[in-house]
């Protein structure tokens, strides 16, 4: 990261803060006196606003000398996605114009301190280069940003945040051909050797000599049978707890024999986005030294069809015993993750959780503003939901009752891997994934569903969100406190 934060305790005059070209206000929505108050109400006039509508949506006011402030109302009540859906529109007035640096002044008096790390989270998350191959693309270049009536304070946890998100959504939104499982298997190592993770992983081959079938019966379809899980480790310095973390990244998901139309298939290069968002967790926990072990698990494959390639009616075993019936090619992320389930919960962690961009069904259901969690715990899919609204990246529970299981019943083998007849695939694809996880091991599954919406969501301005890692550290921390 290139921009440097600095602090101002005392709000300069008029005359000073006019220096600045790009601002950001955050205004005490009871104040009288403040700077530029003339121009914010002749503003509100002319548009017809009050001040109490700046904590819905942003104004901007033109000063004589070309300076440009956007002003928003400050309320401790609004919820942290709210807060950070507000910030946002307020800084892209800004971003539109590519500051190379902003001004983000704090009026009211006892500012809460969640703001201010939310206004540097977002300038600065929205400011990061992401991967563009067109040959005239503007970034924004911003190189410093005064957070102006502040006392300095420790900003490292939201700047470990923004490069875990950055990381995320980077990996994520690289092409398929600039991301085979060669190729990120690279990049893994590249980051474990920076942020000094212990690396694993398993191949191909090894992984067909330890019997994990259903993780290979996705894998031989690719050509080379460069599938891999991949295993790396952050130890924490005083602690005793290890949580695994277990991400789907499929680099590309064709959907298999039953392959997909095109027109979803188009975008099937972010089905990794799960492995990508344990990364940017790993890195942000690496980075902020979260207080807890972190176990991470990476199940790296291409969905691809060929003549190797799984079949629907196949058989498999899958490396915990359990023959599956293979039922639709395109539910591969629920296979790969299988094997990876039973190998973390092996080395028997306090708890598991996973990330996938696994089904449409949660898509249906939540849309794409939310992503749901299934958990084996009910304790730990309520922890869940109120890690997602502290984190304002907004999660909602599922339903794990056993009888959902009916529904998997096979003729042939211990367990279909899904159904065609519809029905709750979300839910259903719980069921199945649950009967890998070995050792009871408190588990949550994250179903995905939010990773990617137009026009940005919540902190982020981008469609690739990056949603999960924010959410991610806070559950981390949420387990460490408990
Ligand atoms: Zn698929």
């Amino acid at each position: 990261m290139n921009t440097k934060v600095e602090f101002i305790k005392n709000i300069p005059n008029e005359q000073a803060l006019k220096k600045s070209l790009h601002h950001i206000m955050i205004i005490d929505l009871a104040s009288k006196k403040y700077p530029f108050a003339t121009e914010l109400k002749n503003k509100l006039k002319r548009v017809g606003k009050k001040l109490s509508d700046l904590n819905k949506t942003p104004v901007t006011t033109e000063l004589d000398n070309g300076s440009i402030i956007s002003w928003i109302g400050y309320s401790s009540e609004l919820s942290p996605f709210k807060m950070h859906s507000l910030i946002r529109k307020g800084f892209n007035i800004l971003s539109q114009e590519k500051p190379t640096e902003i001004l983000i002044t704090f009026l009211p008096k006892n500012i809460d301190e969640a703001w201010v790390d939310a206004s540097v989270y977002v300038s600065l998350v929205n400011s990061q280069a992401l991967p563009n191959h067109k040959k005239d693309v503007k970034v924004i270049e911003l190189k410093k940003i005064f957070i102006v009536g502040v006392k300095k304070y420790d900003l490292s946890k939201t700047l470990a945040l923004v490069n875990g998100n950055t990381l995320t959504r980077n990996l994520t939104i690289t092409p398929p051909n600039n991301l085979t499982p060669t190729i990120y298997k690279a990049k893994i190592k590249q980051l474990a050797k920076q942020h000094k993770w212990v690396y694993k992983d398993y191949s191909m081959t090894q992984l067909k000599k330890m019997g994990a079938g259903a993780f290979v019966a996705v894998g031989q379809g690719s050509e080379p049978e460069d599938a891999i899980i991949v295993h790396l480790k952050y130890t924490a310095k005083n602690s005793k707890k290890t949580i695994a973390l277990v991400g789907k990244g499929i680099c590309f998901d064709t959907g298999g024999h039953n392959l997909k139309p095109a027109k979803y298939m188009s975008g099937m290069h972010e089905d990794m986005n799960g492995s990508a968002v344990v990364l940017g967790i790993l890195q942000a926990a690496t980075e902020s030294k979260l207080q807890v072990n972190i176990d991470c698990w990476l199940a790296i494959a291409q969905n691809h069809i060929g003549p190797k390639a799984y079949k629907q009616n196949d058989v498999v075993t899958a490396l915990n015993g359990l023959t599956i019936e293979i039922v639709h090619t395109d539910a591969e992320g629920r296979m790969v993750l299988a094997d990876t389930l039973t190998m973390a919960s092996r080395k028997k962690p306090q708890a598991i959780i996973d990330f996938a961009t696994l089904t449409g069904c949660m898509h249906v259901a939540m849309g794409d503003r939310y992503s749901g969690v299934i958990s084996n715990k009910s304790d730990f899919a309520c922890m869940a939901v109120g890690a997602g609204v502290e984190s304002g990246e907004r999660i909602a529970s599922f339903p794990y009752d056993e009888d959902y299981e009916d529904d998997l019943e096979s003729q042939i083998a211990d367990i279909k891997q899904c159904n065609l007849e519809g029905g709750p695939d979300h839910i259903h694809a719980a069921r199945f994934l649950g009967r890998f996880v070995e050792n009871n091991t408190p588990w949550l599954h994250v179903d995905l569903s939010s990773s990617n919406r137009k026009g940005g969501l919540g902190a982020i301005s981008s469609d690739v969100n990056g949603f999960g890692v924010g959410f991610g550290i806070k559950i981390l921390e949420s387990i460490i406190k408990k």
